[in-house]
């Protein structure tokens, strides 16, 4: 996967043999129970495989995070909690199978974020509306990583009689929406007629994601309805915020990671004229290398103590906190990683090519991706303060 980052970033595309190399090593399933075909593994084991996987390729990581987050939302949701909520039947028999297909292989991509509205779920336009035993789905959608390969898309879309199809919702409308009366649902929809990728991708970083746009016309079945209920999407964030806001964590910071030994292979073979023992020998850079050496060991501890809660304790108010603090951590850290090596290094590394040139831009989008670090920083901040974080903000968080 390391081989390949550089081309993927030159063509903004997702290379098909890491998704072949990940679905021989069984990642696709590593979030499906065993009994379905997978390994059985949980928010550490994704925090775990990420970080590695993104020290190679920070874009190949974060496509397969969408694809986990989606899993572990499936899997991680107890079917009698699903049950109380109303779930049907034909739900668990639509998840199964689900489950089963990503343990075989299959690859899901996350289809939420829309231009203007952000991955703000509330905002969103993409709409649908009953059409005889299934729903017709239709929209443009933005950022989706991995499109051109996907196999199945995890769509999100508003009840259309939330507002006319097409147009554009306003302030006011928006307010309204974002209360509890919102219809947003999520879909599983597979690739093929009604869903087209148009290769647009072309951004500062992770372009190795191929985040093409997606437009949807598309009929799908009843059971193609994640949870066969409709209005689930704004709960199920504000519940499991793990896949949403944490799962991004791990990712950045095996980007970081990737920057700093990049900057250490540089500055250990640099000998510069006029420098005894060359970048080595410079107390200036040896100084950036021991800050960032601590902000990466600290932001690993960040993400395994939320790790750790995300495990025993899901879902409670002070596990929230660490998975809001690890997604802020690791935004800020690799960025602030990255820019400081580069600094160490010199202008050499920012050549188009060289890999410090590429890993400064994709560790630039760790802070970008929902939730941004300005919005967990206000979520903290809130939660610090004695508000609740999830409700009293002057915008939906989602
Ligand atoms: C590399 C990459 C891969 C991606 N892959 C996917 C993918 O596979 N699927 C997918 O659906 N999306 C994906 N995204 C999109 C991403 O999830 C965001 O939705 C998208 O970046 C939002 O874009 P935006 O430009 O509208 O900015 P916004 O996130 O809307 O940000 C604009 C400004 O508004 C602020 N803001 C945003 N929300 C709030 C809020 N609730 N309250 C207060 N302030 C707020 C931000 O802090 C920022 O200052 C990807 C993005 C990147 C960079």
């Amino acid at each position: 996967m390391a081989g390949r980052a550089g081309d993927a970033d030159r063509c903004g595309e997702l290379p098909a043999a890491d998704l072949d190399d990940l679905r021989q090593a069984g990642l696709l399933g590593l979030l499906v129970p065993r009994r379905f075909g997978g390994h059985g593994g949980g928010f550490a084991q994704w925090a775990n495989a990420a970080r590695v996987l993104a020290e190679a390729s920070g874009s190949t990581a974060l496509a397969l995070n969408m694809h986990t987050s989606v899993l572990g939302a499936l899997a991680g949701t107890p079917d009698e909690l699903a049950r109380a909520m109303g779930a049907p039947e034909s739900y668990f028999s639509a998840r199964d199978r689900m489950l089963t297909q990503a343990a075989g292989g299959s690859f899901i991509a996350v289809a939420m974020s829309e231009r203007g509205a952000g991955s703000r779920l509330s905002a969103l336009r993409t709409s649908y509306r009953r059409e005889g035993d299934g729903y017709r789905i239709t929209g443009l959608k933005s950022f989706c990583s991995g499109a051109s390969h996907a196999d199945v898309y995890f769509v999100a879309a508003r009840a259309a009689e939330d507002h006319s199809e097409g147009e554009q919702p306003d302030e006011d409308h928006l307010a309204a929406a974002a209360g509890p009366a919102t219809r947003v649902s999520h879909f599983l929809v597979p690739a093929g007629n009604g869903v087209t990728v148009e290769p647009n991708w072309d951004t500062l970083g992770m372009r190795g994601t191929g985040s093409h746009d997606l437009r949807l016309d598309v009929w799908v079945p009843a059971d193609a309805l994640v949870g066969g209920l409709e209005g689930l999407s704004l709960l199920i964030a504000q519940i499991m915020p793990q896949w949403l806001v944490a799962s991004y964590a791990a990712v950045y910071a095996g980007v970081g990671r990737a920057t700093f030994n990049a900057g250490i292979e540089h500055a250990r073979g640099r000998t510069a004229a006029g420098i005894p023992k060359g970048l080595v020998g410079l107390p200036a850079v040896r100084a950036r290398f021991g800050h960032a050496d601590v902000a990466l060991a600290a932001l690993d501890v960040v993400i395994d103590e939320c790790a750790r809660r995300v495990e025993a304790d899901p879902g409670s108010a002070a596990t929230n906190r660490w998975v809001w603090r690890a997604k802020l951590l690791a935004g800020q850290t690799a960025q602030d990683v990255a820019a400081s090596v580069i600094e160490a290094c010199g202008t050499t590394v920012t050549r188009r090519g060289h890999p410090l040139e590429r890993l400064y831009r994709d560790a630039r989008c760790g802070s970008l991706q929902p939730a941004t670090t300005d919005v967990c920083a206000d979520w903290l901040g809130l939660a610090a303060l004695g508000g609740d974080p999830d409700a009293d903000a002057n915008v939906a968080r989602w």
